[in-house]
C-alpha cells in the first residue's frame, strides 16, 4: 500500500505540446446554480465569448488530422445556464470546413437542474450526447449537491432524469461518492436502475478526506456492486457500471494500451471561459491563468508556460514494483494532483480503490464465465454494446 505525498508538482519530463488534439473540453461558463461540496471549479459570472470559442475551434481542427476522431465537450459551471452561447458555439463547430458528423462527437455535462423539451430537441438535432450528474436517492444526493441557497436539488434532478431518459436512453449518469456516501453506493445503483438508467458512472470525490477505514470498506462495497452487476447479466439485462466494466475490459485486453492512458495536456485539452488552456477540465479551478495554465488561445500561440512539464506515470516506488501497474489508473494526473498535490503521486486511497476495482472485475469475469458468459465484447473496448442492444433503445420522444 502506498503512502500519500503532499509535495509540489514534479518537473519530470512529459512531452507537452499538443501534437494532435483528439479531445477538447470547453468551460462555457464558470457560473452554477448549485453549490456542490466537492466542486473543483471556482464560481464566477464568466461566459466564453464567441471570439474565444471561434479561436479554440480553429485551433483544435488545425491540430486534428482529417482521419482522427475529435471529441468536444461542453462543461461548466452549469453549461445549460448559457444555452444560447452553446447554440452559437455548435454552429461555429458545424460550419467549420473540417467538421463532419462521423468525425466529431459532441457532448454536454449538466447538473440536471435545467431541462425542457427545447433543450432536448436542440441536443438531439445536433447529435450532442447528454450526460447528467446525480449522486443517488434524494437523501444521498442532497448531502453533496444542494442549490446555492442550501435547498435540495434532488427532486428537480430526478424529474430531469425521468424527462431526459426517453430522449436519451443510454444517457450516462455520473454519481460522485464521498466519505459520507461511500456506504450507500449499492442503493445509488438501485435508485438509478429503477429510474431506467443503463449507463452508470461511479466516481470517488478525489479531494475527500479518505482514511484507511474507508479504504478497508472498498472490497465489500464494490463486491456488492459486482453482485448486482452479475445478476443483471444473469437476468439478460446487463447494465454498464464504469467501476466494473472498464476494469473488465482492461483485464481482458491485458492492461491499458498507450492511448487509453491519460493524454492530459497532450492530445486532451481544456479551455477556460477566458481562453486559458489547461491540461484537464478538473484543473481549471479558478481559471487564474497561472496554476496549471498552459497559455491562452488569444495569444495566438499556445506555448507551455509554468506547467509545461507534466509526468505521464506515477513515480511512487510501490507502483514501479507493483504487479497490478498495467491494470491501474495510477497515471491519472488530475486525480493524483487533487489527492496528493502532485501529478505523479498516487494517494493511498486511490491505490486501494484501484486494487479493489481490479479485484472485483476479475472475480466478476470468473463468475460470469462459470455461467457461460464470456464478456468478449469488452476485449474490443465496447462494454456498452450489451446495453445498447437491449430492446426499446430508440428514443420515443416523437
Ligand atoms: S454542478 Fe458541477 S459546477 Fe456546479 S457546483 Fe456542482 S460540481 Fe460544481
Ligand atoms: S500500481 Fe496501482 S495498485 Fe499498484 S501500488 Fe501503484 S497505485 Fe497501487
Amino acid at each position: 500500500m502506498i503512502t500519500p505525498q503532499t509535495t509540489s508538482p514534479s518537473s519530470s519530463s512529459f512531452s507537452f505540446y499538443p501534437k494532435a488534439v483528439t479531445k477538447c473540453t470547453l468551460l462555457v461558463t464558470q457560473n452554477c446554480n448549485l453549490h456542490c461540496q466537492y466542486c473543483y471549479i471556482e464560481k464566477k459570472n464568466t461566459v466564453m465569448s464567441p471570439e474565444v470559442a471561434q479561436k479554440i475551434i480553429e485551433f483544435v481542427f488545425q491540430k486534428n488530422s482529417k482521419d482522427q476522431r475529435l471529441d468536444i465537450g461542453f462543461f461548466g459551471g452549469e453549461p445549460l445556464l448559457e444555452l444560447e452561447r452553446i447554440e452559437q458555439i455548435v454552429d461555429l463547430i458545424k460550419n467549420h470546413p473540417q467538421y463532419s458528423r462521423s468525425k466529431v462527437t459532441l457532448h454536454l455535462t449538466s447538473n440536471g437542474t435545467i431541462f425542457n423539451q427545447k433543450i432536448a430537441e436542440f441536443l438531439l438535432s445536433n447529435s450532442i450526447n447528454f450526460c447528467l450528474s446525480c449522486d443517488g436517492p434524494p437523501q444521498i444526493h442532497d448531502i453533496g449537491r444542494k442549490y446555492k441557497n442550501g435547498q435540495s436539488s434532488a427532486a428537480r434532478v430526478e424529474q430531469t432524469l425521468k424527462e431526459a431518459l426517453p430522449y436519451f436512453p443510454l444517457m450516462p449518469v455520473n454519481a460522485v461518492y464521498s466519505e459520507q456516501t461511500l456506504q450507500y453506493l449499492p442503493q445509488t445503483v438501485d435508485y438509478l436502475i429503477d429510474l431506467g438508467v443503463k449507463n452508470i458512472y461511479l466516481n470517488p470525490n478525489i479531494s475527500a478526506n479518505w482514511t484507511q477505514t474507508h479504504a478497508q470498506q472498498l472490497d465489500p462495497i464494490y463486491g456488492a456492486l459486482a453482485e448486482k452487476y452479475i445478476q443483471f447479466y444473469l437476468q439478460g439485462k446487463p447494465k454498464f457500471i464504469n467501476l466494473i466494466d472498464n476494469k473488465i475490459s482492461v483485464i481482458l485486453r491485458g492492461g491499458y494500451k498507450p492511448l487509453e492512458r491519460c493524454q492530459m495536456g497532450s492530445s486532451e485539452l481544456a479551455f477556460g471561459t477566458t481562453g486559458n488552456l489547461y491540461p484537464c477540465e478538473r484543473l481549471i479551478g479558478s481559471d487564474n491563468g497561472k496554476t496549471h495554465c498552459l497559455g491562452n488561445i488569444l495569444d495566438g500561440t499556445l506555448k507551455p508556460t509554468a506547467c509545461k512539464t507534466l509526468p505521464s506515470t506515477a513515480t511512487n516506488t510501490e507502483c514501479t514494483q507493483c504487479g497490478l501497474s498495467e491494470y491501474c489508473m495510477n497515471w491519472c494526473g488530475c486525480t493524483n494532483y487533487h489527492a496528493t498535490g502532485r501529478y505523479d503521486h498516487v494517494s493511498a486511497f486511490m491505490c486501494a480503490h484501484e486494487r479493489a476495482t481490479i479485484n472485483v472485475a476479475y472475480q466478476t469475469i470468473q463468475k460470469l464465465n462459470q455461467n457461460n458468459i464470456t464478456l468478449s465484447h469488452h476485449i474490443q473496448g465496447t462494454p456498452l454494446t450489451n446495453v445498447a442492444t437491449e430492446p426499446n433503445q430508440q428514443p420515443n420522444h416523437s
